[in-house]
């Protein structure tokens, strides 16, 4: 007998690499990085940190968008002085994510000046390639590192390779320059982005700040050199590591070049929590990031985060966009019922959803899906056959299939997921 030659198909979340648990906490908010639990998202604000009452809103916006952190920059005293009031407000709110500080050039007088501060925010983002030169390198970066253990908060040391330690980077050129065969220019740099994240990480130790408060990240722009960089990280450290592509771009390139890079990586289990650094589109969305990154995560069957819609793409069998129009329409309709349903119905997050153009795929998906409909192409009967559970089901015409689906589709919800279910369930 021949044997299966594909691999079997993980079930439930793939194996994770294995790290240190870093717990980011905000009152009764804690969010863990690590330590085998699943993979957080998170995003970064993009207004001025001194507006305390703009900032405080977009933070609001991207935590009720599934951010389970959100960092914000921290480059000013102004700023600094208005990270209280924001995490006042966001309070106010009853929004209790925790709030990370960008910190560059300045976070060790920004933290020592403006102590509340340091306590408003969960957690610190250091760069090692921008808190000075020299011996003032090291002081400051101590400063930062104290004001985390007067706190009790954890720091990411974020490397960038756009302001990469020029110190560490003409170290190891040198040292490049004395092999026998030289490396290239870039695996030198990939090189120094690593050791910056450990050389730093074991500073701060040394400092006095135990592992589990210590997170990494070392991002680059090219989608090849972040596979190289993070896996190289993750063979070398036991800390929990931030995965992001930096300047990922705008649109679609942007959402590509993340997916490209940081599904390969999570597929060998690297990467504890993810950003998808988008540039918006003017008056765009600052919450894109949030749902592509969800997305991502969802698609790859490491989290569930909303009822995903299958939707075929179309083809000269349909002669109208309606059905294009429906698939929007649903899953629009399922992300504004999560806030709800999330609370009242354990797990629907996980069910999936088809709205399929024609008969020839369309019953088929649909009856694969927990709830699908068909759609008529052209030609066909237009009736809409509705599958639920893999039987046949209502068929639906007329004007208003889409809101007749809707209604169907939230009973389903009620009934498969509802608490009732789920207490009949556990009867059995
Ligand atoms: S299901 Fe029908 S309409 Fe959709 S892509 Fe396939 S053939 Fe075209």
């Amino acid at each position: 007998m021949t044997q299966p030659c594909l691999d079997p198909m993980p079930s439930g979340s793939l194996a994770r690499r294995q790290t240190h648990g870093v717990r980011v906490q905000w009152q009764d908010q804690v969010v863990q990085i690590g330590g085998g639990a699943p993979v957080v998202v998170q995003s970064m604000t993009n207004t001025d940190t001194a507006d305390a009452v703009a900032t405080a809103i977009q933070v609001r916006d991207l935590a009720f968008a599934g951010s389970e952190m959100v960092r914000i920059t921290v480059n000013t005293i102004e700023a600094a002085r208005e990270v209280v009031a924001i995490r006042e407000q966001l309070d106010k709110m009853n929004c209790q994510v925790p709030l990370v500080g960008d910190f560059h050039f300045n976070g060790h007088k920004l933290l020592t000046e403006v102590p509340d501060c340091g306590q408003a925010l969960s957690k610190y983002r250091i760069n090692p390639g921008n808190v000075g030169k020299g011996q003032k390198r090291d002081q400051q970066f101590g400063a930062m590192i104290e004001m985390a253990l007067k706190f009790g908060r954890p720091v990411r040391i974020g490397v960038n390779w756009g302001s990469l330690d020029q110190a560490l980077l003409a170290r190891l050129m040198d040292e490049n320059a004395a092999r026998r065969q030289p490396w290239d220019a870039m695996a030198v740099m990939r090189e120094a982005l690593v050791t910056s994240a450990i050389e730093s990480a074991q500073q701060a130790m040394d400092w006095g700040l135990p592992a589990h408060q210590i997170v990494l990240s070392a991002k680059v722009s090219g989608v090849q050199d972040l596979i190289s960089v993070y896996r190289e990280l993750a063979r070398r450290s036991a800390h929990p590591l931030h995965l992001g592509l930096t300047e990922a771009g705008l649109g679609t390139k942007g959402i590509v070049s993340s997916t490209a890079a940081m599904s390969v990586l999570l597929q060998e289990g690297i990467g504890d929590t993810i950003r998808v650094s988008l540039t918006p589109e003017p008056g765009g969305d600052r919450r894109r990031e949030v749902v592509v990154a969800q997305e991502m995560l969802q698609v790859m069957g490491l989290r569930a985060f909303t009822p995903l819609v299958i939707a075929c793409p179309g083809c000269g069998r349909t002669t109208s966009t309606f059905f294009q129009e429906l698939a929007d329409k649903v899953q629009t309709f399922l992300r504004d019922q999560m806030p709800v349903w999330r609370r009242q119905y354990p797990g629907v997050e996980s069910m999936n959803v088809a709205v399929m153009g024609c008969v020839v795929n369309g019953p088929g998906e649909s009856k694969h899906a927990d709830i699908g409909i068909s759609l008529p192409g052209t030609g066909e009967q237009p009736v809409a056959p509705v599958y639920i559970d893999g039987e046949r089901g209502p068929t639906l015409k007329g004007d208003r299939i889409a809101e007749e689906f809707q209604a169907l589709v939230t009973q389903y919800v009620e009934r498969r997921f509802g608490q009732t279910a789920v207490s009949e369930m556990a009867k059995h």
